[in-house]
């Protein structure tokens, strides 16, 4: 039987990419940290393995190196709809596709060269004031972070899980190996499913289905885009497919006394957006500060801002999924205006502030949307 005792600044519970991020932010700040996770790296999960660019910035800022072998860059985002095209280049930066292990296994390693406590295999079962029990094990410790994704049981122990109805739907994923036929994410738009496909290595991709049923798989989806299925023949899939939820989950609070939320505990974003890890990312170095300042009230404001226009995002996505005539407008007016599209895409990824698209431009798109023929 074990009860040894460890002691530590900060807890965090879950060692997926918003808790390494977060144990790395906080011990480049001089605080001890340790990061539990029952599973083993590198950890898999499903999901569309783009980095948007302010992510890759994030990690620089991290001190996270990703290799070249491991990671490939993109150079934007296309919208299909049957026919119909528009793409959008990030605007002097670039976006990197990557494979959810490869970069579990980088910012584990980067965590450890940080220093940072790393207990695998073990499970939080209960917190209290100022201590945190793995089974039998307790630590104690100033600050609880709760890194524990989506479902976080944390989050409810906490009290924290209030907050807006929340939009379900699910995603599937699947690698290939294939070259990728450009350098752009595709977002393919059927009836009622969406598949995305990134680049990840030079000769791998990865696709991923969305939809609102838990049963529609990758393979029923494909049935949708002919154009890629062709692709695909006589391709077999290299990896089994995984499933997730993807949930625009908007939460009214992200701390309690000591205890702090971050990544998709602290709510998420539907994964179209492809701004989940950013997310986690910024969230991560504004914890981190906020810790170091003693005052969580900064991160609850901070959080607000960095989540904002990515859940503003999810909810204009979310209205084009079931609607097909606005879809196609929207695709139209977006293929006819690239730059406009392009500044979208600056704001979605912070590189502009949303200020700098113009009332003219967004008057522009608006007229756009309600005159072109569906
Ligand atoms: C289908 C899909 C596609 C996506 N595509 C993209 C994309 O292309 N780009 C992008 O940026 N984002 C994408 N996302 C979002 C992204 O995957 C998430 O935002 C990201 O995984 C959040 O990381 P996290 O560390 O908060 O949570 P997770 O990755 O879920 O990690 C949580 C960790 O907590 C651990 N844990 C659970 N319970 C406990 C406990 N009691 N004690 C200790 N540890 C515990 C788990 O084992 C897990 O390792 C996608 C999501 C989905 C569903």
């Amino acid at each position: 039987m074990r009860s040894d005792i460890l002691d530590t600044d900060v807890f965090i519970a879950g060692g997926g990419p918003a808790g390494l991020a977060t144990g790395i932010a906080i011990r480049q700040r001089g605080l001890r940290v340790v990061v539990a996770d029952p599973a083993q790296p590198p950890i898999d999960k499903a999901c569309g393995e783009g980095l948007m660019p302010n992510a890759v910035a994030s990690l620089k800022e991290l001190g996270v190196k990703l290799c070249s072998g491991d990671a490939i860059p993109f150079r934007g985002i296309r919208f299909i709809n049957e026919e119909l095209a528009a793409e959008g280049a990030f605007a002097g930066s670039y976006g990197l596709g990557i494979r959810r292990t490869s970069l579990h296994k980088t910012l584990v390693e980067r965590a450890v060269e940080a220093e940072v406590q790393c207990l695998w295999g073990e499970r939080v079962t209960r917190i209290a004031r100022g201590e945190v029990w793995l089974g039998l094990r307790r630590v104690r410790c100033r600050w609880i972070v709760a890194a524990d994704g989506q479902n976080s049981q944390l989050r409810k122990w906490a009290g924290l899980d209030r907050g807006r109805p929340q939009e379900t739907r699910y995603g599937f994923r699947q690698h290939f190996r294939v070259a990728p036929c450009t350098d752009f994410v595709e977002v393919h738009w059927g009836s009622n499913c969406q598949i995305v496909v990134t680049p990840v290595r030079p000769d791998e991709v990865c696709l991923v289905a969305t939809s609102r049923s838990p049963r529609m798989r990758l393979k029923e989806a494909l049935l949708q885009f002919p154009e890629i299925a062709q692709r695909l023949r006589a391709v077999s899939p290299i990896t089994k497919d995984l499933g997730a939820i993807s949930a625009l989950r908007v939460l009214h609070r992200v701390y309690r006394g000591h205890v702090a939320l971050v990544g998709d505990a602290s709510g998420s974003v539907d994964s179209l957006t492809g701004e989940g890890l950013g997310l986690a990312f910024r969230q991560a170095e504004a914890l981190a500060e906020a810790i170091a300042c003693d005052d969580l009230t900064r991160y609850q404001a901070a959080h607000r801002r960095i989540n904002r226009l990515p859940e503003m995002m999810s909810r204009l996505l979310l209205a084009l999924e079931n609607r097909p005539r606005l879809r196609r407008r929207a695709i139209v007016a977006l293929a006819k205006e690239p730059r406009l599209f392009e500044r979208l895409l600056g704001a979605h990824t912070g590189a502009f502030s949303p200020l700098t698209i113009g009332f003219a431009n967004i008057l522009r798109l608006g007229r756009r949307l309600i005159a072109e023929p569906s």
